[in-house]
């Protein structure tokens, strides 16, 4: 048992120091960025693998994260609620490789005119504003801190500083690690009105970008866009506009809803997830589209790293 120091304060920085903390060690995050400024902020979020490799470490992470978010969703005050939905496809063909990771998926041929067919399968949805501040509270009340702090490097360990160093900067590990391989897949979302409507959808390979409708409590996440190499965080009117033509395909309930904001995020992307001790410091990002879906999955392994 020891001190760290979580660099991050998206889900994974957060969900790694609630674990450390369970397991008895001294737990201290640091982030530039507070939760509510996170790309984690930003998403959607439903529990579904996307832009995240290599498919069996990630096919595990996502199965350990299922359970423990299907758990939580027995607490309305974190956030998370299980809702069922449907991902259309053009053609019918095999099941999706991460099948086995949900208990109820079948196949579909209630869908919106123009496509095949879908998947129905019941998935978490994770309401990001209020679960990270719900993980937050979690994090403060098992006794560690959360700070704003902008590094320019990681923290060195030993000789007064801490233990070991969990490093869950998300795309900022491009610098504070030195990774060229991490990069951007700028995505932005329209917040509509909530209109009453309960179910996801989702259409993973429209022109354009991933099509998806979220329900939650208050709002509707209406997405989106997956643009490799884009840094800017300034959502765009004609996007936003694109999205909302291309998801009404999807829900025409949406249609008149009013529109409540834009936000774009930048998902940390990497050829494949980084998640490795190097002497003291436990390396943890990298995770694309699919932060919150391995989350619990990730955070477990780190803290066994740490013993
Ligand atoms: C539009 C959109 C929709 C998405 N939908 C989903 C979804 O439905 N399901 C899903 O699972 N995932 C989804 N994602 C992906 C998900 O948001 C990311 O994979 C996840 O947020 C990554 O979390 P993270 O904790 O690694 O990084 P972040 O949330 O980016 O957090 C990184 C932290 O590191 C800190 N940091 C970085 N550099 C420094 C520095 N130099 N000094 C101090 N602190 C630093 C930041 O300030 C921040 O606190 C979506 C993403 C987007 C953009």
């Amino acid at each position: 048992m020891g001190r760290v120091v979580v660099v991050g304060a998206g889900v994974l920085g957060l969900t790694c120091a609630l674990r450390l903390l369970e397991a008895g060690h001294r737990v201290d995050v640091l982030a530039r960025d507070l939760p509510r400024e996170t790309t984690s902020a930003t998403a959607a979020a439903i529990w579904y693998p996307f832009l995240a490799w290599p498919q069996d470490r990630v096919l595990a992470w996502a199965e350990d994260s299922y359970r423990v978010f299907a758990a939580l969703a027995e607490h309305p005050d974190s956030g998370v609620v299980l809702r069922s939905g449907t991902e259309v496809v053009a053609h019918r063909d095999q099941r999706p490789w991460w099948a086995d990771a949900v208990p109820d998926l079948r196949e579909t041929v209630e869908v919106p005119p123009g496509f095949d067919g879908g998947w129905t399968f019941t998935t978490p949805v994770v309401e990001m504003p209020i679960y990270l501040d719900w993980l937050a509270d979690q994090v403060r009340e098992a006794g560690g801190s959360v700070t704003r702090l902008n590094l320019h490097g990681l923290p060195r360990t030993g000789d007064g500083g801490p233990d070991a160093v969990v490093d869950c900067a998300g795309i900022g590990a491009k610098f504070l690690a030195g990774d060229p391989t991490v990069h951007p897949v700028q995505g932005q979302v329209v917040l509509v009105e909530q209109v009453g409507l309960e179910r996801w959808w989702l259409d993973g390979a429209s022109a354009g970008g991933p099509t998806y409708v979220v329900p939650r409590s208050r709002d509707v996440v209406v997405g989106g866009t997956d643009v490799e190499g884009e840094w800017s965080r300034t959502p765009s009117p004609e996007v936003a506009a694109t999205i909302l033509r291309r998801a009404l395909r999807l829900v025409p309930e949406l249609a008149g809803a009013e529109v409540l904001g834009h936000k774009v995020g930048l998902r940390p992307a990497r050829p494949e997830v980084r998640l490795e001790r190097v002497g003291d410091v436990v390396h943890c990002y990298g995770h694309g589209g699919s932060g919150v879906t391995l989350s619990w999955g990730c955070a477990g392994e780190v803290a066994g790293l740490l013993g």
